[in-house]
């Protein structure tokens, strides 16, 4: 078996493992990341989108406010090309707690936190889509961030210090001599392939899998588990994140992120870390939560929903009494095994906030520098992560490609009508992964193909086709490919049927089954009643 050495292994391609892989490498630190799926694959690339200025959590949280304003203008400097600056604003209406208002605008002054009041017809004029019905409103410095390009930037960093990350890699297990953990057994998810990593440190930053990787050697991460669903709408109904300015509760903000906007989120606590079902009375939530603040909203297209694992983290007895995830704190926490469980060699980071994950590496590489005796200070906030631009994934604007499309600069076919995807671009997009292997999945995270109103009803096939004829697949597995990419894709869908994606799954599910033929590869049933949102009401 292939073994490989490092000081430092990171597991985990979520927000916190890819900046505490460029950490780690800031400080001369020999680090490998291992991500079992591709880079923020996890909760980091389920999440809201939204960089939160700390206004949600300022009653609620306090220390998790400051943590995430502290990090929010961090992260502006250093990573401006993954954040849009929206900016942020907390509305209340005449249905939310009267007094609520003033004890938050306070608490917000305590924390640092730019809240300016703004008169209803202030925020209206910033904002024509909001309710006539607000009791109070306060703009703040929230953003929005895409979450694939800030982690690509952070390992693009670490691998010009000196890091790496490898993609496709499950740990199955920890290597153990004596009382030190020593490195790990790796398995290629795509190959079968099996290699060692031998480390002086694990630094175990899997997210709402922390618990189980903890578990490989014996150890007891107890991670509170909380599912939270969001649904994206088609067009950007607002410009600005606009929180329901409440208590934290289900449904009370709007990101708009790139073409669309996001209503989240849903709190359910969980058992299993890759638990991302959404369910119908989820998106009926959402919606109905979302009206009172911007009307109409409630029937508006929704293109697809999603959900992601929030990996919380509290001492045990702390854990034990917070009834739902939304009373359970969003601080991180650091565990250093060797003071907590006599075993040397291991760190757990988990918990927090992706706002906050620069941070949450920083105490995390602190915590395994002293394990390791290194001395070097975190450089992480000194200064702005290098636009990850020379890697061969690049993320596109959708507004970008239909400027390209009308002044000639994107010649060829359109594969994706949606996202403007051409066919030049698409094969070199497979070129670019040279003799790696590349997936459908691959292509819609890279260029955002099937990821627009039709959901790859129409590009799937058409990609798949291109996919296969470059890479001369076998036709079986180019055909069980396809079957599991229009799968993923109608998972998203299914939660929301009306209107007119309801219209358009009808659509794509004929072309698939009926046209294509692929009823056999396509695992899902057919919708039933209660599958499909009454919005008659
Ligand atoms: C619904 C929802 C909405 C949210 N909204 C926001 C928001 O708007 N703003 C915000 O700041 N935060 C938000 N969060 C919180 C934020 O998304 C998370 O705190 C953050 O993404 C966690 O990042 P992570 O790197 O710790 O975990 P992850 O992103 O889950 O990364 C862990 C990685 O470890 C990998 N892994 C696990 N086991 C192994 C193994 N054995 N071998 C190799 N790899 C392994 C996984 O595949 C995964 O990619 C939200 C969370 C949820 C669930």
């Amino acid at each position: 078996m292939e073994t490989t050495s490092v000081d430092v292994l990171v597991i985990g391609g979520g927000s916190t493992g890819a900046a505490a892989v460029y950490d780690l490498a800031r400080r001369g630190v020999r680090a490998l990341l291992v991500e079992q799926g591709d880079l923020t694959t996890g909760t980091s690339g389920r999440y809201h989108g939204l960089l939160h200025s700390g206004g949600r959590y300022v009653i609620s949280d306090f220390d998790t406010a400051v943590e995430c304003i502290t990090e929010n203008t961090i992260l502006r400097r250093i990573a401006p090309f993954a954040i849009e600056d929206t900016g942020g604003m907390f509305v209340a209406t005449s249905q939310d707690p009267a007094d609520f208002p003033a004890k938050w605008a306070a608490a917000c002054a305590k924390a640092g936190i730019a809240a300016e009041k703004l008169t209803p017809q202030q925020a209206r004029a910033a904002e024509p889509a909001l309710t006539h019905d607000i009791v109070a409103a306060y703009r703040v410095p929230d953003g929005s961030c895409d979450s694939w390009n800030l982690n690509e930037g952070f390992v693009t960093a670490a691998r010009t210090f000196g890091g790496d990350a490898w993609i496709y890699q499950r740990v199955t297990g920890l290597l153990r001599e004596g009382d030190a953990v020593v490195g790990a057994e790796l398995v290629d998810t795509r190959t079968g392939e099996q290699r060692r990593v031998r480390a002086a440190c694990v630094l175990n930053a899997a997210g709402p899998w922390a618990g189980v990787v903890a578990g490989l050697v014996g150890l007891d991460v107890v991670i509170r588990l909380d599912r939270g669903s969001m649904v994206a709408m088609n067009v950007r109904w607002v410009n600005t994140v606009i929180n329901r300015l409440r208590p934290p509760s289900d449904g009370d903000i709007l990101v708009p992120v790139g073409t669309i906007c996001a209503l989240g989120t849903t709190s359910i606590r969980t058992e299993d870390p890759a638990d991302t079902r959404v369910d119908v009375w989820e998106i009926s939530k959402l919606l109905e939560e979302a009206d009172p603040v911007v009307p109409g909203i409630r029937l508006g297209r929704a293109l697809r929903a999603w959900a992601g694992v929030r990996p919380l983290y509290e001492p045990p007895a702390a854990l034990a009494q917070a009834e739902t995830g939304h009373d359970v704190s969003r601080r991180f926490a650091v565990i250093d095994h060797a003071e907590r469980d006599g075993l040397r060699g291991f760190v757990t980071v988990v918990g927090g906030k992706l706002t906050t994950c620069r941070m949450m590496a920083e105490h995390a590489v602190d915590a395994v520098c002293r394990q390791l005796g290194v001395t070097a200070p975190c450089t992480t906030a000194d200064e702005p992560l290098p636009v990850p631009e020379a890697s061969p994934r690049h993320y596109h604007q959708l507004s970008g490609r239909v400027d390209r499309l009308e002044h000639g600069a994107l010649p060829g076919a359109l594969i994706c009508e949606c996202e403007v995807v051409t066919r030049p671009q698409l094969e070199a997009h497979i070129a670019s992964y040279g003799d790696q292997p590349v997936a459908l999945d691959d292509l819609r995270r890279d260029l955002r193909l099937g990821m627009g109103p039709c959901q790859a009803g129409f590009c799937g096939v058409r990609a798949a086709g291109i996919l296969h004829a470059t890479r001369q697949t076998a036709p079986d597995n180019a055909t069980r490919a396809l079957g599991a990419f229009v799968d993923e894709r109608f998972k998203g869908v299914r939660p929301l049927l009306y209107g007119h994606q309801l219209r358009q799954f009808a659509l794509d599910e004929l072309i698939y089954r009926r046209v294509l033929g692929l009823d056999a590869l396509l695992d899902l049933d057919q919708p039933q009643p209660e599958d499909v949102r009454d919005v008659t009401e």
